[in-house]
C-alpha cells in the first residue's frame, strides 16, 4: 500500500526526508526545505531589505539550489534583495569551462545577472598553469586562497553588500571535524559562524544560508525540481585529508542522521579557553587585502609562483616573506629550499 504524506495526509509520499525521517510528498518536501532556509535567514538576520547579494555560483548542486531557493524566498517573503550571480573561473580545462556553461544557463533560467572573474585576469595564472608548476599535491591550497580573494574582488567590483555561498550542513560539520583533527583552534572557533562580521574584518560579509541543509536533501531538491546543475568533480581534486573527514561523517550519518546537526551544534557551542592566541587582522602591504601577516596569503603564493619558488606559501617561511618583500636577495640555500617540488 502506498504511504501517505505525513504532512498533508492527502498525497502519496514520494520520499523519506534524510534529515528527519518523515515521509513526504513532493510539494510538502519542497515547502519544508524552503521554509527551513527561510527560518535560517530570518533568525540569523542574514539580510536587510534593499541589499545587493552576490551568490557565489559554481554550477554545482549547492550553489544552484541556493540561487533557486533565494529567488523563490525573495519573492515569497518580499526580502527586497537584489540578487546576482558571481562565478570564479579558476582556469581548469575539462571542469570549470563546462561548469561555467551550466552557470550561464542558470543565468537565463533564473533571470539573474552574472559576472565571471578569472584567476588569469586577476593573478596572471590559471590553475592549469599552476598545477604544471606545483604538481598535484598542494594545488588546492593555491586554488582555495585565490578563490576566496577572487570572490571578494568580484563582489567589490559589483558593489555587493553581501556574498552568500552554498556551503551546506555536511560541509560545515566536515570542517568542524577537520579543525578538531588538526587542532586549529582559531579556525574551529570561526568555522561554524553563519556569517562573517560586517565590521572589523575588512572583507565583504559572507553568509551560508544552507548551513543547516543536508547535502542529501539538496540533491533530492535539485532532482525533484529538475534543476540544471553540473556534477563532475574537479580534475585536480586530491584533498585526501578532507576526503577522510567526509567518509567518516557519511559513516556516522548512516548510523545516526542527526550526527551532522549534532557536530554543528557542538562546534557552535564550543568556547575557546582564554589565552589562546588569535591572529590580529591587518592589511597586506602589497595588495591591500585583509591579512594577519605583512603579505596576504594570496600575494605570498603569487610571489612564489612568479619567482619559480612554489614552496614559499606552503608551510611557515615568514622570515623569507619579509626578505622578499624588502627585495633582498635570497641565499642559494634559501632558494633551493623554496624550489623543491617534493613538498
Ligand atoms: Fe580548486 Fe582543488 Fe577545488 Fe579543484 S579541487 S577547484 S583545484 S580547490
Ligand atoms: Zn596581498
Amino acid at each position: 500500500m502506498p504511504i501517505q504524506c505525513s504532512s498533508c495526509a492527502k498525497n502519496r509520499a514520494m520520499l523519506r526526508r534524510p534529515k528527519t525521517g518523515h515521509s513526504l510528498c513532493k510539494s510538502c518536501f519542497f515547502w519544508a526545505f524552503e521554509e527551513e532556509i527561510h527560518q535560517t535567514i530570518v533568525s540569523a538576520r542574514l539580510f536587510n531589505p534593499g541589499e545587493t547579494v552576490g551568490i557565489g555560483a559554481s554550477g554545482g548542486k549547492d550553489s544552484t539550489v541556493l540561487a533557486h531557493v533565494l529567488k523563490v524566498l525573495n519573492e515569497r517573503y518580499d526580502y527586497r534583495l537584489k540578487l546576482l550571480l558571481l562565478s570564479v573561473d579558476e582556469g581548469i580545462t575539462g571542469y570549470r569551462d563546462d561548469s561555467l556553461e551550466t552557470v550561464k544557463r542558470n543565468q537565463q533560467q533564473y533571470d539573474l545577472p552574472l559576472t565571471i572573474v578569472s584567476y588569469e585576469e586577476l593573478y596572471g595564472w590559471t590553475m592549469d598553469a599552476i598545477v604544471k608548476q606545483v604538481g598535484l599535491k598542494n594545488n588546492c591550497t593555491f586554488c582555495g586562497v585565490f578563490r576566496r580573494q577572487a570572490l571578494d574582488r568580484g563582489a567589490m567590483m559589483l558593489n555587493v553588500d553581501k556574498i552568500c555561498t552554498g556551503h551546506n550542513a555536511d560541509d560545515v560539520a566536515e570542517t568542524v571535524l577537520m579543525n578538531v583533527l588538526r587542532g586549529d583552534i582559531a579556525r574551529l572557533r570561526r568555522c561554524t559562524a553563519i556569517s562573517t562580521a560586517s565590521d572589523g574584518e575588512g572583507g565583504i560579509p559572507r553568509c551560508k544560508p544552507l548551513k543547516y541543509a543536508y547535502e542529501k536533501e539538496i540533491v533530492l531538491y535539485a532532482y525533484f525540481k529538475k534543476l540544471d546543475y553540473f556534477s563532475t568533480e574537479c580534475v585536480y581534486s586530491p584533498n585526501a585529508y578532507r576526503g577522510h573527514a567526509r567518509t567518516f561523517l557519511k559513516d556516522l550519518e548512516a548510523v545516526r542522521p542527526s550526527a551532522i546537526m549534532d557536530i554543528i551544534h557542538s562546534g557552535e557551542n564550543l568556547s575557546v579557553k582564554e589565552g589562546v592566541k588569535m591572529p590580529v587582522q591587518g592589511t597586506c602591504s602589497r595588495c591591500g587585502y585583509i591579512s594577519s601577516q605583512a603579505l596576504c596569503k594570496s600575494c605570498v603564493l603569487l610571489v612564489g609562483l612568479n619567482r619559480g619558488l612554489p614552496k614559499l606559501g606552503i608551510g611557515k617561511h615568514h622570515r623569507l616573506h619579509d626578505k622578499i618583500l624588502a627585495q633582498q636577495a635570497l641565499t642559494q640555500q634559501e632558494e633551493k629550499k623554496l624550489k623543491a617540488m617534493n613538498f
